[in-house]
């Protein structure tokens, strides 16, 4: 799939200055604004950096607007006039993941370069998710300078540990919550571009919009043993009492579930849907449902949508030698649950399942997150802005596999949408996300600042509704 054919209106606001925005996303790259788990190994300075950047770059987002700090994590307020309208929130989070010592001799350009070289634009940052919060803020920016006024007040939310914990945006949401503020969406990061083919619909392009995020779960499982010589494992050793359970836990089958979320998608695609065996099971949803369901959890690309995944991560290391019982180990395994598979089910099914010689604790997680209604003013408007820019693109409310920062404003937001408008080829997305030569072209950059400030003006504007 070329992704950069589906672009269309790249015409649109011949007035903003493209490669103005490409040197402040360049500029916000180099703040080396790296979350750590241990705050304390997080450099604050380095957030300092950007919020001057940003405080330079956009005078009349300044002059405009009321700014509050919650540790580094932003929160920019356009006040709109029309107080009957609830208020608009677009979300990003400053912070990124490390870099890999052994990974950086990889990098084409150096990962905190912010070079601008061969169409694209470098480093850790520019496709998770700098691009996004510096698009907000261009957008912001341009339609105030031509004297646009915003008639729905606006936010502009930047946390700084989505990577970590979350607790910028948790704070934020604690501010709105106390202030009364109810919004009518938050646009956040995430979706998918996908080939058709994967629905049985070969012509078109589909892009998934998350509703709602799995649920998060780690979960230790834990064997004991005293160790000794390994000439006589009479009841077996930790090592294979642990290998034992991880097995019958990877290598159970799970029913997994087709949310409201999941049924709603395939209604939306059913038009275009021509190939078996969907085409005939799509005629009726509710009545074949299970048979959708097996399709789906047989599929390498859909069956994270329907089932809860499980993916055993970590392992403490067995014993120093061949000859020598390992004592107590311990293993992690990493869930993403479905709506309705929850932290609390999970636990008390793996007790059940398990002998008694393997304990399993919960570490850390959340449930799946509350599912945003498709027929809402934000979809429906996020959807129409994507539309004028990948129109050959069928948009559908789909879920998140992973976790972002959405999900924290749900106190204060049924409307949460994920989904990242800078459409750019998934094999330079697989690489550069979370891994190495991280870039973004500087077509999918123009091209996604053009969704932003036209979502802005359906949604934001007098006309809004
Ligand atoms: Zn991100």
């Amino acid at each position: 799939m070329d992704i950069y054919q589906l672009y269309a209106s790249r015409h649109d606001y011949p007035d903003l200055d493209y490669d103005k925005a490409a040197e402040h996303l360049s500029q916000a790259i180099r703040c080396r604004t790296v979350s750590h788990v241990d705050t304390a190994e997080t450099d604050q300075s380095q957030f300092e950096r950007l919020h001057q950047l940003i405080r330079e770059n956009y005078p009349f987002i300044m002059k405009n607007a009321a700014c509050k700090t919650f540790g580094n994590s932003l929160l920019i307020e356009l006040s709109g006039s029309d107080k009957t309208l609830k208020p608009a929130m677009f979300i990003a989070h400053q912070d990124v993941v490390p870099v890999i010592e052994s990974t950086v001799r990889k990098w084409i350009h150096d990962p905190f370069s912010g070079d601008i070289s061969a169409g694209f634009i470098w480093g850790r940052g520019s496709l998770d998710i700098k691009e996004m919060l510096i698009g907000f803020l261009e957008a912001a920016e341009y339609l105030l300078s031509k004297g646009t006024k915003f008639a729905r007040t606006v936010y502009l939310a930047f946390g700084e540990d989505e990577e970590t914990v979350g607790s910028g945006a948790k704070a934020i949401c604690r501010y709105l919550l106390s202030e009364g503020v109810e919004l009518e969406f938050v646009w956040d990061e995430s979706g998918k571009i996908r080939d058709g083919k994967t629905y049985g619909a070969p012509a078109i392009t589909v892009g998934e919009i998350g509703m709602y995020e799995k649920g998060y779960a780690d979960f230790a499982f834990r064997t004991r043993s005293t160790g000794g010589h390994s000439s006589l494992p009479f009841y077996g050793t930790s090592l294979g009492n642990l290998a034992t359970a991880i097995n019958a836990v990877v290598s159970e089958k799970r029913p997994g579930s087709l949310s409201e979320t999941i049924k709603e998608s395939l209604r939306i695609l059913q038009p275009f849907i021509t190939e078996e065996p969907l085409v005939s099971l799509v005629r009726n949803i509710d009545e074949n449902e299970e048979a959708i369901l097996e399709y789906f959890l047989a599929d390498p690309e859909l069956f994270a949508l329907a089932a809860t995944t499980k993916a055993p991560t970590m392992i403490t290391p067995g014993a120093p030698a061949a000859n020598v019982m390992p004592g107590d180990m311990e293993a992690v395994i990493n869930y993403r649950m479905v709506p309705g598979d929850t932290i609390e089910s999970l636990q008390q099914h793996y007790r059940s399942l398990l002998p008694d010689n393997v304990e399993v604790t919960f570490l850390r997680g959340v449930n799946a997150s509350r599912a945003s209604r498709h027929d809402s003013f934000g979809f429906r408007s996020l959807v129409r802005a994507l539309n004028r820019y990948y129109p050959d693109v069928v948009f559908i409310p789909s879920a998140n596999t992973a976790a972002t920062d959405g999900h924290n404003y749900e106190p204060v937001c049924s409307c949460v949408l994920r989904f990242t408008p800078f459409l750019e080829d998934n094999a330079i997305k697989a690489e550069g996300i979370h891994g190495t030569n991280e870039r973004l072209s500087i077509r999918a950059f123009q091209q996604g600042l053009r969704v932003i400030v036209r979502m802005m003006e359906i949604s934001c504007l007098k006309q809004a509704k």
